[in-house]
């Protein structure tokens, strides 16, 4: 299949990528091209100019910052983020990124292009939420931060403004406690074929003194946009985390979800939420296990 005309530029930094977007309105950003270029040739998107950013620098750096967070760039790959982002309670970045498609997808495709595609089966969106992440983003009137929950709103819909770049973004830093540890995790029920998330769940959990001081969980795949699950956990903190508590706080996953579930060929809505509290808890047992 052939996709249909367009112009191409190709921006040298982040501000040519701005005028850019400006000077050719209706052009879209070409990244990995993982989900732009099968969204050209089946004819969905028809933008006239693409603008390569595939070369600028600027955002492709990846590092730990100071006060031990980890800034990544939007065109960090998802096998950069698998072989770079780790330590102590940053394990469901590794996770996330190793069950992307297939490795032509993950040396490819970005998390940039990732999550401003805002597909409802990516992973990224989940374990963002769940991490408390934000996204730098920078367009013609500067720079801003948006959480991650305000950054994803619907289906394909970001909080992007025209014109506007993902930049970069932050995961926050997971100090372990002296008198515990933090972990986390992210467990997904896959597309057989594309790995796409069918359901998704993220967790990050802080144990100190042998109870879960704080929780951080989310679940994707099943959403329009990927959800913080608060009731889940104000259910873990003050909690000892073993198999009873675990999945008596997974199973308050359905207050978190309510009517917003969604079903399609691959996997009906009863399916998908009847699953969501079964890989909530598995996703809260591995990072239990990991701050422990
Ligand atoms: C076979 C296959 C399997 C896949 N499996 C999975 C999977 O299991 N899990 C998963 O999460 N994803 C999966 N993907 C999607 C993959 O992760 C894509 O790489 C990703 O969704 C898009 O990233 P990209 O860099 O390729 O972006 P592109 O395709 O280049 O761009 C996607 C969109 O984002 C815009 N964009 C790109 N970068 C920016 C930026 N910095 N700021 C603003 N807008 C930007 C583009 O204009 C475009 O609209 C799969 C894709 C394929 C083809």
């Amino acid at each position: 299949m052939y996709p249909p005309k367009f112009d191409y530029y190709r921006a040298g930094s982040v501000d040519e990528a701005v005028a850019l977007l400006q000077q050719h309105s209706g052009a879209k950003l070409l990244a990995g091209g993982h989900s732009l270029l099968p969204a050209l040739k089946l004819r969905l998107s028809d933008p006239g100019a693409l603008i390569d950013i595939g070369r600028i620098s600027a955002l492709k750096e990846l590092f730990m910052n100071r006060g031990g967070g980890w800034e990544i760039g939007a065109l960090a790959t998802h096998t950069q983020i698998a072989t770079t982002v780790g330590g102590q309670g940053f394990e469901a970045f590794a996770e996330a990124a190793n069950g992307i498609g297939d490795p032509q997808v993950r040396n490819r495709g970005t998390i940039g292009g990732n999550i401003a595609h805002a597909d409802p089966a990516s992973d990224w969106p989940t374990v963002l939420v769940a991490f408390g992440a934000s996204i730098q983003i920078v367009g013609p009137a500067g720079r801003r931060t948006l959480s991650a929950e305000e950054f994803f709103i619907d289906f394909f819909m970001t909080a992007l403004a025209d014109g506007e770049i993902v930049e970069r973004i932050t995961a926050p830093a997971m100090n372990p406690p002296s008198n515990g540890g933090v972990g986390s995790a992210y467990a997904k029920m896959a597309h057989p074929a594309s790995r796409f998330a069918i359901l998704g769940a993220a967790a990050v959990v802080q144990v100190a003194n042998g109870v879960c001081a704080q929780a951080g969980v989310a679940v994707g795949g099943l959403t329009p946009t990927a959800k913080r699950a608060n009731t889940v956990s104000a259910a873990l903190v003050g909690q000892s985390l073993n198999d009873e508590t675990i999945e008596a706080a997974a199973a308050k996953v359905a207050d978190d979800l309510g009517d917003d579930v969604n079903g399609d060929i691959h996997a009906s809505a009863e399916y998908r939420a009847a699953m969501a509290p079964v890989y909530v808890a598995r996703a809260i047992r591995q990072a239990a296990a990991r701050a422990a």
